[in-house]
């Protein structure tokens, strides 16, 4: 472990837990109850908190490679992702579900040049992306195209769960695309009416 990381423990430990200590105290006696499900890539470069100024008890927070979304009838083996989401969804009953994509993610760029030395877990993974795969050379541009069109595939996966389906014809959950661009700072939404993706900037 890094020195880095250690000295984080201890900042922490001495700054910030006893200045936010009544917060962390409410959070376990009344227990947790975020308002969103955050789905977003293990990128480390993906920052979900910072990116939205949350604060401990407001995001519950799903990663994996590439912010995917398997199939909601995939009932084989241990699946951690749609446990998460049915957790969420009701037992948490969160409100809203971001699937937060980013720019120069490995598992897009993946689905055009597999990385050597791939395991079976990652390739068969990465399958789930590959629908939004292009039919193009890779370059910059489609790059992003296909972010952008792997978190629309994985909404649409999404809404095939039963619970978000139910949900969403209640009117009691929202769902939402985002793209982060990290070089630039910006967060890019989906605007489902247009069909786009539009510069947050509020
Ligand atoms: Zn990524």
């Amino acid at each position: 472990m890094t020195q880095d990381l250690l000295r984080g423990l201890s900042r922490f430990r001495t700054d910030y837990f006893p200045s936010h200590e009544e917060q962390f105290r409410r959070l376990v006696d009344d227990g947790q109850h975020p308002g969103t499900l955050f789905i977003g890539c293990c990128d480390s470069r993906v920052i979900p908190d910072v990116l939205t100024g949350a604060e401990p008890g407001d995001l519950f927070v799903l990663r994996n490679i590439g912010n995917l979304v398997p199939p909601a009838d995939q009932e084989e083996g241990y699946n951690g992702v749609a446990a998460a989401i049915d957790y969420a969804v009701d037992i948490l009953k969160v409100r809203d579900i971001v699937i937060c994509g980013h720019s120069h993610c490995g598992a897009m760029r993946a689905l055009y040049e597999p990385p050597e030395g791939a395991s079976s877990h990652l390739v068969n993974w990465l399958e789930l992306a590959a629908p939004a795969r292009l039919e193009e050379p890779h370059s910059q541009e489609v790059q992003v195209r296909t972010e952008r069109r792997s978190i629309v595939l994985q909404l649409e996966r999404l809404m095939d769960y039963p619970n978000v389906k139910r949900r969403l014809k209640e009117g009691s959950l929202s769902l939402h695309g985002w793209h982060y661009v990290i070089e630039e700072g910006q967060v890019y939404i989906l605007d489902v009416e247009r069909g786009s993706f539009e510069p947050y900037e509020g």
